[in-house]
């Protein structure tokens, strides 16, 4: 099972609150056990089987865990990594940002503004044609999409 960082999951990597923070007894009777694992113990669903991996259909990403609105589709790209990619947030503070060390090397995690959860990682400087050759690496079970324009 993936290492949760040393934080208390309730309060940003600047020390303030997540505004829709709950006790881990609510998140786990709220969220089915492989959301919960991955949003709230920083597991990762397994590549090509997200439901969103492939998905192209204009919309919102919400929060799978509080609704937060945390990408737009126009800003998804195929990365053929294995999990929904985009090159950035729908707002610079949708997401918080965390050193992971869990694999021997430095990689950003990335969790929801709102709540905490685990979304996934960013990695940068890989070549894709993006806009800002950011790659944010996200679980499709710690989203939930909206269709919309
Ligand atoms: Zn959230």
């Amino acid at each position: 099972m993936a290492t949760t960082p040393a934080r208390d999951g309730r309060s940003r990597p600047d020390g303030t609150p997540y505004p829709a923070a709950r006790d881990e007894s609510e998140w786990q009777a709220r969220l089915d056990p492989q959301a919960y694992h991955v949003l709230r113990e920083a597991g990762t669903e397994a590549p090509f089987t997200g439901e969103y991996t492939d998905t192209v259909t204009p919309g919102v990403y919400e929060c799978r865990a509080c609704g937060a609105e945390l990408f737009r589709s126009d800003a998804k790209f195929a990365s053929h990594c294995g999990w929904p990619s985009f090159y950035s947030p729908l707002a610079g503070d949708s997401v918080v940002y965390l050193d992971d060390r869990s694999l021997g090397r430095v990689r950003t995690e990335v969790r929801c503004a709102s709540c905490g959860g685990h979304l996934g990682h960013v990695f940068e400087g890989e070549g894709y044609p993006t806009p800002t050759d950011l790659r944010y690496c996200i679980n499709s079970i710690s989203l939930r999409h909206v269709p919309g324009a």
